[in-house]
């Protein structure tokens, strides 16, 4: 806290996803079985701004007073900062005390320490000092280093330690930023993943199998033995089984950055959605993926593009003659209609059915949900619970409705229509993270579209008479700098309104 003003300006110079420091820690029960131990795992509130709905583990980020605390043995400045932080945030969120000197404290004791921290009365480098109390590094075993990849607008650089619970404590999920926890065995935990419709991130998966596997001496040496435990933004993401969620980077709309390419695969054959990067490292990077995973066997069956437009499409002709022209691209007709650099050969309608060949079974079901693009498609896979939502819902950004392509009454119709879908678990969107809250975020986007609708109508009959004098009395929470945007998706208002008959 030297100069406010120095730090903001520092803030400021640097790119506005620059990863922020973070720590979280794999607590393990005491005297767990080795063999597959047990592990306590979060779900995040789904009111939460990053991975809202996500299993993990608990965690956050370092406050600047980290750095203050007592933490004996650390090898260097920079893990005590971690340790400390990482500590704090394990108390906060589940009441546990990973500190020497706690095994004396009471549980009622343990709970007024928590209180004093949040309520400010004390911070929690002050609190340890206050009660003779001290971290040592010697508790908390470095497992790696894994930082968010930059398809996301919020991004963490997060140190991961393994902790055993200190006897005589069990966590306790503090209500907040978690929504429920429990122990479960690593190997159960995957499972769960694996076939009952949670959301998790590369890092908490890859503890889990690394776990599941045993605790042996070789058990930190697994964990750091891909490039991805060492800071290697992860390039494969997969939030759900069969899903595999490859970011490329693409000339699209800010703050989105990338396009989300997906790659749906069985044993035997994979579709890819979207391949929209024009340039070439990035066309490359996706097809060294696409070729392993050909390697093991799949058969890439189709290109399928949700719509046309360019962040979308731009790297379709590079995979389909890196795949040897043979590989067949599927659309709508609408979207085939417009498109003149890309050629679609097969032609999807809405409830066409694509059943992958092989183990495990993957049905996808197209819905066609025009509104962002006429031709836009979104894809159901009822059995996982995953809906591909295109540019319908993205995960990070706002999306455009921008006539004549863009229209507001069918992008409403639309959501309305993905809302109704039964047991969905999670969005898969064409920018940014997977979404783990379906209805409240589909609920959310249709809420905002109607509230700037009224309010639109609002402005009209109050006088405003053109899209500028509109943008200016409703989009006050946009910046200038985007209100020839706004301007477009006024204009698509109006036209709703004017069907309606409002104006
Ligand atoms: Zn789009």
């Amino acid at each position: 806290m030297v100069s406010d003003s120095a730090g903001r300006n520092a803030m400021s110079e640097r790119p506005a996803n620059t990863p922020k420091d973070a720590a979280a820690i794999i607590l393990l029960r005491q005297d767990t079985n080795p063999e597959n131990p047990e592990v306590f795992w979060v779900k995040r509130s789904d009111k939460l701004a990053f991975l809202a709905g996500f299993h993990a583990f608990p965690g956050g980020q370092i406050d600047a007073s980290d750095a203050e605390a007592d933490v004996r043995n650390a090898p260097n400045p920079e893990t005590a900062v971690m340790i400390s932080g990482a500590a704090r945030e394990l108390f906060e969120e589940l009441g546990v005390l990973a500190v020497r000197g706690a095994e004396t404290l009471t549980k009622g004791q343990r709970v007024s320490l928590l209180d004093d921290l949040e309520s400010g009365r004390m911070s929690w480098p002050a609190l340890l000092q206050h009660y003779e109390l001290y971290l040592d590094a010697d508790d908390f075993t470095y497992v790696g280093r894994w930082v968010t990849p930059p398809f996301n607008a919020r991004r963490f650089d997060t140190w991961f330690f393994l902790v055993k619970c200190p006897p005589k404590q069990e966590p306790n999920v503090i209500a907040g930023e978690l929504e429920s926890g429990e122990w479960l065995p690593a190997r159960e935990a995957y499972d769960r993943w694996m076939h009952d419709q949670v959301v998790a991130v590369p890092p908490t998966l890859h503890a889990l199998r690394t776990l599941g596997a045993g605790i042996a001496p070789d058990l930190v040496e697994r964990f750091l033995s891909i490039p991805e435990a060492h800071g290697q933004p992860e390039r494969r993401i997969t939030f759900r089984p069969n899903y595999i969620c490859f970011p490329v980077r693409t000339p699209t709309r800010p703050p989105a950055t990338h396009t989300c390419c997906y790659i749906v695969h069985n044993s035997k054959e994979m579709l890819v959605f979207d391949p929209g990067s024009p340039y070439e490292d990035e066309q490359q990077a996706l097809a060294e993926c696409i070729d392993e995973m050909m390697g093991e066997g799949r058969r890439v069956r189709e290109i399928i593009l949700t719509h046309l437009h360019p962040d979308h499409v731009g790297g379709v002709n590079a995979l389909k003659e890196h795949l040897g022209g043979n590989v067949p691209v599927a659309a709508h007709a609408q979207t085939a209609e417009a498109l003149n650099d890309v050629h679609v050969d097969r032609l999807i309608e809405d409830n066409d059915v694509i059943t992958l060949e092989g183990e495990p079974v993957v049905r996808l079901r197209a819905l066609h949900t025009p509104g962002h693009a006429l031709g836009h498609l979104c894809f159901h896979d009822e059995e996982r619970g995953v809906l591909m939502t295109g540019d319908n819902i993205v995960g990070v950004g706002s999306v455009l409705i921008d006539p004549p392509e863009g229209n507001m009454r069918d992008y409403l119709n639309s959501l309305e229509r993905m809302l109704a879908l039964p047991r969905l678990a999670v969005l898969l969107g064409g920018h940014g993270p997977a979404v783990a809250t379906p209805y409240r975020k589909i609920s959310e986007y249709i809420t905002h579209r109607i509230e700037r609708e009224q309010n639109i109508l609002t402005a009209v009959r109050s006088g405003a008479s053109t899209p500028r004098e509109i943008v200016a009395r409703v989009y006050t929470d946009v910046s200038p700098k985007a209100h020839a945007m706004a301007e477009r998706a006024v204009l698509a208002h109006l036209e709703k309104l004017r069907e309606d008959g409002a104006i």
